[in-house]
This record gives C-alpha cells, structure tokens and sequence, in this order.
C-alpha cells in the first residue's frame, strides 16, 4: 500500500479546490480508501481556503483531529473539496472558486455548502467524503446529489481544526454513496478529543444493522407542510412506507417551535459568524495587506476585495444582532426559541424512536436561479432544527422527482447515530431488494 498515490481526477463538476499526491499508510480501517476532505477543515502542508480569496495560499501547520484519524487509519487525503464562501450558503455557489455542478445534472446546484464532497462522491471520484454541517450542510448536498450523509450529535465528532463559521451548531460528518460507508467513515472520526471543550467521549463504533422490528418512526406535520414540493413529500412518504413494511411504527408528532427555527437560526449563525471571521484581517492569514495604510483602512480594504458579499452581509448582520441595545431584542430571543426548539424535541423523543421527513423541501435547482439572500435561507428550513437542536440528522437518498434525488431525513435523540443509520440502513437494503 505504499507509495505516493497521485490524485488527478476529471473534475468537470469543479468539486475539488485542490487535489494532492499522497503517500497512504498501509494498514488501518481505512488502508489505502481515497477520502475527499472540505477545504474548511485543516490539513497539515496542503492548502486550506473555505472557499475564500483571504485565504488563498494558506497552508495550515497542524491537521484537524478529524484528519489525524484519517491519516491513522491508512485513509489518502486525495484533496480538499469545494464549498460556499465558509460555509456560508445552499448551493456552493457562494465559494470563491466558481461553483460546482451537480453530477446529476450539470446545470443544476449541487446544494451546499459542502457541495464539492457530495459531487466528488456522486460523481464516483471517491467513495467517502468529509463535510461540515452547520444549518444542513451536510444533508442539502447529500439530498440533492443522491448521496448518504450524516450530521452528527453536537459533541460527538472534534471540531479541532475546522475552520469556525458558527461554533455552537456545526459539526464535521461523514458523505458517502452507502449507509455502511458513512457509518465506517464515522467510526474513524468520532473520537472523543480533550482539545475541543464542547465534545463528550461518546465514540461510535457501531455496523449498521438492518433489524428495526419495533422502531417507532414520528411523522412532523410542519415537515410535510407549506414550501414543501408535494412530489418530494410524496416520496418521502412512500419510503417512510418501506421502512414501516420493515417493522417499524408510525406516531404523528409536532415540533412547534419550527416556525421560529429559521429567524432564530439566522441570528445566532451570523452572530457567532460576526466574531469567528474577525480574524480574517489579511494580517495573520492568507494575502498580505498594504500595510502602509492605517489599520483600519487596511483592514477595511482587504475584507472588501477579498470576502465575498454574501460572508460580508453575515458579518454585518451578526454584528448588528449583537450589538448594544438590540442583543436583547435578536440576538436572545433566538436562544429563547432555540431552547423552544431543543425541548419540542425531547418531547417528541419520549413517544418515537427518530423523526422522519424530507431533508429538503425541493430539488436541486438550476445554478444562478436563486439570487435573492432571503429564498437561499428558506431553503434551511428542514435542516437546521437539528443544528439549533444538536441532535443527529442523516440524508439518505429516497428516489427522484423529475430525474433529480430526494433525500429522506432521519433524525435522532442525541447520541443516538446508531438508531437512525440502522433505520437509514434498513431502508436503503429494503429498496434494493
Ligand atoms: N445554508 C446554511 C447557511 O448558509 C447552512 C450552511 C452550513 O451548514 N454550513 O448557513
């Protein structure tokens, strides 16, 4: 298994930023496998962007934990994978580097942010991919590219070394085109990590199993509701359907606090945005900056020229949401409603085992169809209560609509990775048989 592999894919989707030689290690759970690393989460020696101009050129001097298990198990980092400008968008088409395409369909969106892993795994460039997962991350692209994809519990995997966007509701996880991939992947990346203060040692080590005699599955009417394309519902209906044919119940459940989910998810993720992409001042990373100016003109002209609108447009409004005066007004009442939001949810736990529905609300859309800021956040609204919530959330492809994957969402009680990717699994044996 020695020796450098050297990784030059046909990347026609532009899923890749970067793409490298390696040397895989032999042995180890993941001896010799290619894995497609987002370029938010940091790689000793190879370049690390987020999908911005500030850090073209930086080369991170350490690895995240996530890579170093990586690396320890014989995994070949074969490249970093394109993303919306620090993971600030749906569609991928916020990265700095030009959008990626869907491998489905080419002129259309892959989803995003972690856009490039799903399209380098659809696109059978690499079997396993790593993603980031703030507000749907993960599962938007895993849904509109007809992959697997998991967030997990907030906790569970190391955030050492991925590059903050809004630290309290994202995770690293796992993308791949089976269930029993993205649950290998996962064996190998949580692992408990003193260096991040919010994880817990609660490592997953777990092959997935299809028997789901008993499961009870809770059915969220506001998943099903208004926005919601009636064709995607469907499907998800007809796999929730497979799965109950395998043993499994269905309750009704409600989550009411879901119409605050997206207004309270915005305030806190451009909050924390507003203080985690302050140290992108042209100084310490990337670029140099004409120091001849003064700090602040200096400052204010490397953040124009190398942030994108759409980072900028967050950071200015994190930073107003926070501010004196108002902080009250948005910035705690979306905590009030994440809490609403976090018990919903335990609520609903106390009579189903995992919660079904559609992780997004419509297909992949044509690239550039989406311009306007406020129908690019709605497109959210199925994933980020679990983000606000910290639970577990999987994407597992449930058919198509017009030639285009549906993704049915499957979602958790913290901790509880092994129930959904079961169930996942389940469905996914159920239909192939
Ligand atoms: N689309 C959401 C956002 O723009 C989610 C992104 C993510 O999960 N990183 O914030």
């Amino acid at each position: 298994m020695a020796g450098t592999l050297d990784f030059s894919p046909d990347d026609r989707y532009n899923a890749f930023i970067t793409t490298c030689s390696t040397a895989p290690f032999s042995g180890g759970a993941l001896a010799g496998i290619a894995v497609a690393v987002k370029d938010n989460i940091s790689t000793a020696g190879i370049e690390t962007t987020c999908g911005s101009r500030i850090l073209e050129g930086y080369i991170p001097p350490y690895d995240a934990y996530v890579v170093e298990l990586l690396r320890r198990e014989g995994a070949a980092i074969v490249g970093k994978t394109n993303m919306d400008e620090f993971g600030m968008g749906s569609t991928t088409e916020t990265s700095a580097f030009g959008p990626t395409k869907n491998p489905v369909d080419p002129s259309r969106v892959p989803g995003g942010s972690s856009g490039g892993s799903a399209a380098a795994v659809a696109a059978g460039l690499v079997p396993m991919a790593l993603g980031s997962d703030t507000g749907g991350s993960i599962r938007c692209p895993a849904a509109f590219c007809g992959v697997v994809g998991l967030k997990p519990t907030y906790g569970r995997v190391s955030r050492y070394g991925l590059i903050a966007y809004a630290s309290s509701l994202e995770q690293v996880g796992p993308m791949a085109r089976t269930v029993e991939d993205v649950s290998r992947l996962m064996s190998v990346i949580a692992r408990y990590d003193p260096r991040d203060a919010t994880m817990f040692d609660r490592p997953y080590d777990h092959r997935p199993s299809a028997d789901i005699g008993g499961l009870r599955v809770g059915i969220p009417g506001e998943y099903f509701g208004e926005g919601v394309d009636p064709r995607v519902a469907k499907k998800v209906r007809d796999a929730i359907g497979v799965i109950e044919d395998l043993g499994a119940s269905t309750v009704p459940v409600s989550i009411p606090g879901m119409r605050y989910a997206l207004a309270a998810y915005y305030v806190i993720c451009t909050a924390e945005a507003s203080s985690n992409i302050a140290r992108f001042d042209g100084v310490r990373y990337g670029p140099a900056v004409d120091t001849r100016k003064s700090w602040h003109e200096a400052y204010q002209d490397i953040r124009q020229e190398k942030l994108g609108p759409e980072v900028r447009r967050r950071v200015m409004l994190g930073t107003f949401a926070l501010s004196a005066g108002y902080a009250g007004r948005y910035y705690a009442k979306a905590l009030g409603a994440r809490q609403k939001i976090r018990q919903d949810f335990e609520r609903a736990f106390r009579d189903v085992d995992v919660i079904a529905g559609p992780t997004m609300p419509t297909v992949a859309f044509p690239l550039g169809e989406r311009t306007d800021p406020v129908s690019m956040y709605l497109s959210d609204i199925l994933t980020a209560p679990a983000n606000l919530a910290g639970i577990p959330a999987i994407s597992v492809p449930c058919g198509r609509v017009d030639g285009l994957p549906v993704g049915l969402q499957l979602m958790g009680r913290q901790f509880e990775e092994e129930r959904i990717i079961d169930a996942a699994y389940a469905y996914e044996q159920g239909v192939k048989a």
